[in-house]
């Protein structure tokens, strides 16, 4: 009999697992598939770092793509869940609309933006894209579909946002827009020259809807910590140059094969953040959207800068009370390690919608390190894992491949038999309380 699997990964490139993969043209044939699989997960554009959206049986909602509504006055997009956020950007933007939130991809679908229930650089203004999301259709696992909405099959509609597909396939979406009259933001950068003086430019620009900062792991004494924080705001058509509002917008570079696997090491991650921290200049300057939103999509295939071994992402939150002495021990940590984070951002939180059990933001600060894999770095992980734990944080389970059950994680290969029954908050809570 042919083999109908295929290897996938997702964005980290690790781990790789051997699945069949389905794309489905139609919620018809989306039902048959559902029905004929007892395991099985819903995958968008595989943006997700680890091992989220891999099972042994993947169903593709890529083909499932069609724009099904844009109401140009209200900025209601209604669309399937496999359409990306950048394909709705050729749509929205030269009608006058953007997204209120987004991630640092465009390169994701609907679907993928409400199971990880995606948060922004505007997190505290206007928290995760649940926030916008006005209802969805949910394939449930004996192929009846629900319309889940805040005030319609309410509990599921939370269970599924930031619930990374456990509780069905999410079909189509409605969702808010925000108006927008210029491609320009004004963009302020920050030279911070440690970890407090990081953390004091947030809290002296926090009129700034947009926030990140990139901060330099490396640098120790009385520079550790350093880093460069980017505040952002839209500019107003009066205000900015005369550009039109049209998408796509600027040139795309790709790498085109996988770099050796120890390009990224002690010294050439050295040299890269003596650069990033020296290159930049404090002070205020206008960028288009495109650049402040999405630089990293202008080259295509970074992640194979990171070698076919691939790397991890590790995203963590803490508690606003512990974020400063929090994250200052973690980095103390990752400096004593072998293996050290080519890429990190830094980003504030507000509060949480207490419905949005699954949403990954806590009031505080969240870091995302980038760290190629080694034989190392899981014990670094673990290490890790502990000390978000003693934090009071959590984890942020799309970009997860090999945390601890405790921190939420479920692993895919026990995932499946009871097949979309959301066990994520159960499984929290009982970890929580065994913890
Ligand atoms: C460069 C880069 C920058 C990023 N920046 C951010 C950021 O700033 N903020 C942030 O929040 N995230 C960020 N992410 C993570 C990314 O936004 C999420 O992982 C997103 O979910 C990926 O969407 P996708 O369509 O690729 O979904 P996939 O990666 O394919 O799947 C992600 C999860 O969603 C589930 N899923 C996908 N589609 C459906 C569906 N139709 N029904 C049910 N479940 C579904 C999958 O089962 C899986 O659990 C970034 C990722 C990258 C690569």
């Amino acid at each position: 009999m042919a083999d109908k699997t295929r290897r996938i990964t997702n964005w980290g490139n690790y781990p790789a697992i051997r699945a069949e993969f389905i794309a489905p043209e139609s919620s018809q044939e989306m039902r048959a598939e559902v029905l004929r699989h007892s395991r099985l997960i819903a995958r968008g554009n595989g943006k997700c770092y680890g091992d989220a959206a891999l099972s042994t049986c993947v169903l593709s909602t890529m083909k499932l793509n069609r724009l099904l509504d844009f109401d140009r006055e209200k900025g209601i997009v209604h669309c399937e869940s496999g359409v990306l956020l950048a394909e709705l950007l050729e749509h929205i933007v030269p009608a006058g609309w953007f997204f209120h939130v987004t991630p640092g991809i465009k390169n994701i679908t609907v679907g993928g933006a409400i199971a990880s229930d995606v948060h922004g650089k505007n997190h505290p203004e206007k928290g995760c894209f649940s926030n916008w999301l006005l209802s969805f259709e949910l394939m449930l696992g004996n192929g009846e579909i629900l319309t889940c909405s805040k005030t319609e099959h309410a509990d599921l509609f939370w269970q599924t946002c930031g619930g990374m597909g456990w509780t069905g396939i999410i079909l189509s979406a409605k969702f808010q827009l925000m108006p927008v009259s210029s491609m320009f933001m004004q963009q302020r950068t920050v030279r911070a020259e440690n970890l407090e003086a990081v953390f004091q430019a947030f809290q002296t620009h926090d009129n700034w809807p947009y926030a990140a900062a990139w901060i330099d792991c490396l640098s120790e004494g009385l520079y550790a910590g350093r880093g460069v924080v980017y505040f952002a705001r839209h500019l107003q058509k009066a205000d900015s140059p005369d550009a039109p509002l049209i998408y796509p917008f600027g040139k795309v570079r790709n790498i085109p094969f996988f770099a050796p696997s120890g390009l990224l090491n002690r010294y050439t991650i050295r040299a890269h953040n003596w650069l990033l921290f020296n290159r930049a200049a404090d002070g205020e300057q206008q960028i288009d959207v495109d650049r402040y939103f999405y630089p990293l999509d202008r080259m295509r295939n970074w992640n194979r800068l990171y070698g076919r071994r691939g790397f991890i992402q590790y995203q963590f939150c803490l508690p606003e009370e512990n974020s400063l002495q929090g994250i200052r021990e973690i980095l103390n940590t990752i400096r004593q390690n072998p293996d050290l984070p080519f890429l990190s951002v830094l980003k504030r939180h507000g509060e949480r919608a207490p419905e949005a059990v699954h949403s990954f933001p806590i009031k505080g600060y969240s870091l995302a390190l980038d760290f190629p894999r080694t034989a190392t770095v899981f014990s670094l992980v673990e290490k890790l894992d502990a000390m978000v734990w003693q934090f009071g944080g959590k984890i942020y389970l799309t970009k997860d491949a090999c945390s601890s059950g405790k921190m939420g994680r479920i692993n895919p290969a026990e995932f499946g038999d009871a097949k979309f029954h959301s066990l994520l908050k159960e499984r929290i809570l009982a970890n929580q309380t065994s913890g």
